[in-house]
């Protein structure tokens, strides 16, 4: 299987090549297609799969891409993650995969200063990856509008839970958009996550690497 044969559009396959990505791997040939066709996704999948590359290019190829018709630069796409290190890490994902779209991405976590931050924000960004508390933080300073959000990504949810972010995720969902598609990653399904899972997802399908 080749990236081609997923129909990844070709300056996504430009940049995987730039990464040296000769196919994908069992959740990116799993995952891709079901995210491609709009579904929402419950991935049951560890770090090292490579599952951050399974969400990050279907979301690319499905955003409006900056020389369409109609392009705005808004926050189109939102993933949420437990920590800071791996924020930095899907943040960088999307700038190795969307370098030859002309998309911009953004990420934002607590524990330093806000400023740089809410700078590039306020130049613009279609992705945003985010920790929940200097999320929920900026969105109350009104740096950040949620209105224009398709693709809701939540991250690692299991260490999500583990690490006490369920009040702060309680919290965004009823800010988000209705009509949006979901894709909801765990590495283990325990109860509480099962639940939450499916609160938040609509007739999702399921892929368990
Ligand atoms: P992740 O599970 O998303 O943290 O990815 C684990 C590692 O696999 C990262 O270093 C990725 O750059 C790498 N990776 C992801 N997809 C592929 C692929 N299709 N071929 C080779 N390496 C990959």
């Amino acid at each position: 299987m080749t990236f081609k044969e997923l129909h990844i559009s070709e300056p996504i396959i430009k940049a995987l090549e730039d990464k040296k990505y000769k196919s994908p791997t069992p959740i990116q040939e799993q995952a891709i297609p079901v995210v491609l066709r709009g579904h929402d996704l419950l991935g049951i999948a560890q770090t090292g799969t490579g599952k951050t590359a399974a969400f990050a290019i279907p979301i690319i190829q499905q955003l409006d891409q900056p020389q369409d018709k109609g392009y705005k630069r808004e926050i189109k796409a939102l993933i949420l993650t437990p920590t800071r290190e791996l924020a930095i890490q899907i943040d960088e994902c999307f700038t190795d995969y969307a370098k030859y779209t002309g998309l911009r991405n953004t990420v934002i976590f607590g524990g330093v200063n806000q400023r740089p931050q809410v700078d590039r924000l306020m130049r613009g960004t279609d992705i945003l990856v985010a920790t929940p508390g200097r999320l929920l933080d900026l969105i109350a300073q009104k740096y950040i509008n949620l209105d224009h959000i398709d693709h809701f990504v939540l991250d690692e949810a299991d260490r999500m839970l583990d690490m006490g972010f369920i009040h702060d995720i309680k919290r965004l969902l009823p800010m988000l958009p209705k009509h949006k598609q979901t894709l909801f990653f765990s590495a283990t399904m325990p109860s509480a996550i099962t639940n939450l899972s499916n609160t938040i997802l609509h007739h999702p399908v399921r892929v368990e690497i």
